[in-house]
């Protein structure tokens, strides 16, 4: 059978990673989480104290960070930075508050993607993020955008923030995600839009396993190479 790229963009907290995950693992695909690359150089920019407006200082410290993911038997994948298990440190508030800004850089998007194309190269891949069916992989076979009510959103990155062992209150979570989806749409540099072959699911009113069930739906007749 022939592989495809599957690329799930959407507004923040929409079950992309989910969904993208569980595709991956259906049809045994490494799933690329692009947001996790975002958040991992977001950390590294904080630690270093790294001027969002000095490009010298930008390139220099994007030079030394090195990004790789590892997966481990319970189909969890880690995003590890020069070495280090940082997805525990990437999915705090801190970095959903300064991520946004720090994606919206130039120099950094750049680095990001040529990254995710290598990521990307040998397909059978399910990529998640903002900017894969418009400018990652714009010839990927399948794209996917997911979106939903702010408030069921909301709640649902409440409950993941839970199971992370972090209490986060329902109104910091809106004001955060209403945020990053302001700047990552009005960004010059690869907006979050909806590419024009994307296909928009509506996650509102549907559960995780639906979302899933939907996107391996639409996958089968492009892994069979059938037009639809
Ligand atoms: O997917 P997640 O919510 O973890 O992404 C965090 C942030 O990373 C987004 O709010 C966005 O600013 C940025 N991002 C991006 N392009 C992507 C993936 C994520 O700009 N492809």
């Amino acid at each position: 059978m022939r592989k495809i790229i599957i690329a799930i963009d959407g507004y923040s907290a929409c079950g992309k990673s989910t969904t993208a995950k569980e595709v991956a693992n259906i049809l045994g695909y490494r799933y690329i989480d692009s947001g996790a690359m975002y958040r991992a150089v977001t950390l590294f920019f904080l630690d270093n104290h790294i001027s969002l407006t000095n490009p010298r200082e930008i390139q220099k410290a994007l030079s030394e960070i090195n990004l790789g993911f590892h997966f481990d038997s319970n189909e969890s994948s880690d995003i590890f930075m020069n070495g280090i298990n940082v997805e525990k440190k990437i999915r705090k508030m801190r970095i959903s508050e300064n991520v946004s800004p720090v994606s919206a850089i130039k120099e950094v998007r750049l680095a990001m993607v040529a990254q995710q194309r290598k990521f990307g190269k040998e397909k059978g891949v399910v990529m998640d993020g903002r900017d894969i069916g418009t400018v990652v992989f714009p010839e990927a076979e399948l794209k996917v955008f997911l979106t939903a009510d702010i408030q069921t959103r909301a709640i649902r990155r409440q409950h993941e923030l839970l199971e992370r062992n972090q209490l986060v209150d329902l109104d910091e979570i809106i004001s955060n995600i209403t945020t990053r989806d302001r700047i990552d749409s009005m960004r010059k540099e690869s907006p979050l839009i909806k590419a024009k072959d994307a296909f928009l699911l509506d996650t509102t009113h549907i559960t995780i396993d639906e979302q899933v069930d939907e996107t391996i739906r639409l996958a089968f007749p492009k892994i069979l190479n059938k037009k639809k």
